[in-house]
C-alpha cells in the first residue's frame, strides 16, 4: 500500500484533533504527521486509520489510540540519543513514534505472530530500535539496563519491579496500572531508594500477561 497526498492530509488532520485535546509537544505532533499509520493496521480499517481511535492487530490485540500514544510519548519527554525500553511492540506504531523522537530503542512483546511481523514491517518502512526482542515485559531488559525511559503499553495488574530497577537516576517509568481500567501513572527515580509518583488519568488498555506466548 501507497502513502499517498490524502494518507498525509488525513494525519495532519488527526494531528490537530491531538492538539484540541491538548497534546502540545511539537516533536510528538510532527511524529503522528509523518508517521503513516494506515500502513499498521489491517487493510479493512484503513479509512479509519487516522480517526482518533484504537483497533485490532494480529493475535487479539490493538493498536493504541493515537491520542493515548501521543500522550504516553509527551510525558515521556523523550530528548534524542536516550535509552528507551517499550514493553508491548504490538503493531509498532509507538515504537516509531519513540524513533522520531530520536530516542534509541529497545522494543519487547510477548506474542510471537505480532514479534515477527513487526520486526519485519519496521525496518521495511525505514524504522530501525536497536533491537526487537521476544520476551515477557514483566522482566525488563536487564542485561541493557538502566534506561532513561521505560514505557508499558499494556495495563499492568501490578508495577513490576525489575522495570523500577533498571530506571537511570532521573529516569521515568510510564506504565498503566490496574484491571479492565488503568491508572497510568509516572514513576520518576530520585536515588537508588527513592520514586517520586504521580497519577495521570483513567485509560483502556489490553492486559499485560506474563511469560511468552
Ligand atoms: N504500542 C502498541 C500497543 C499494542 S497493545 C501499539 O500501539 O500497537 C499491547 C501489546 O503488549 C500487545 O501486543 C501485547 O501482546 C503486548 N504485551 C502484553 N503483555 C506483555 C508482556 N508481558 N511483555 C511484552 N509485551 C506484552
Amino acid at each position: 500500500m501507497r502513502d499517498t497526498t490524502k494518507h498525509q492530509g488525513l494525519r495532519n488532520q488527526l494531528a490537530n484533533v491531538l492538539q484540541a485535546k491538548g497534546i502540545t509537544d511539537e516533536n510528538v505532533l510532527n511524529a503522528v504527521r509523518k508517521i503513516p499509520r494506515h500502513l499498521f493496521i489491517d487493510s479493512s480499517f484503513v479509512d479509519h486509520a487516522y480517526q482518533d481511535k484504537a483497533f485490532p492487530i494480529a493475535a487479539n490485540q490493538t493498536i493504541s489510540h493515537p491520542y493515548t500514544v501521543a500522550f504516553q510519548s509527551e510525558v515521556l519527554a523523550v530528548k534524542p540519543g536516550e535509552k528507551v525500553l517499550e514493553i508491548g511492540t504490538g503493531s509498532g506504531y509507538q515504537t516509531a513514534v519513540l524513533l522520531e523522537l530520536k530516542a534509541q530503542v529497545y522494543t519487547i512483546e510477548r506474542q510471537h505472530e505480532l514479534f515477527k511481523k513487526t520486526s519485519l514491517f519496521l525496518p521495511k518502512i525505514g524504522y530501525r530500535p536497536k533491537r526487537f526482542i521476544f520476551g515477557d515485559g514483566y522482566k525488563g531488559l536487564p542485561e541493557q539496563a538502566p534506561f532513561d525511559k521505560i514505557i508499558v503499553t499494556a495495563g499492568a495488574p501490578y508495577v513490576p519491579n525489575p522495570l523500577l530497577a533498571q530506571l537511570k537516576i532521573g529516569g521515568k517509568l510510564l506504565i498503566p496500572v490496574g484491571d479492565g481500567e488503568q491508572v497510568m501513572t509516572l514513576f520518576i527515580r530520585k536515588s537508588a531508594k527513592e520514586f517520586e509518583k504521580h497519577e495521570l488519568g483513567d485509560f483502556r488498555f489490553v492486559p499485560m500477561l506474563e511469560e511468552k506466548n
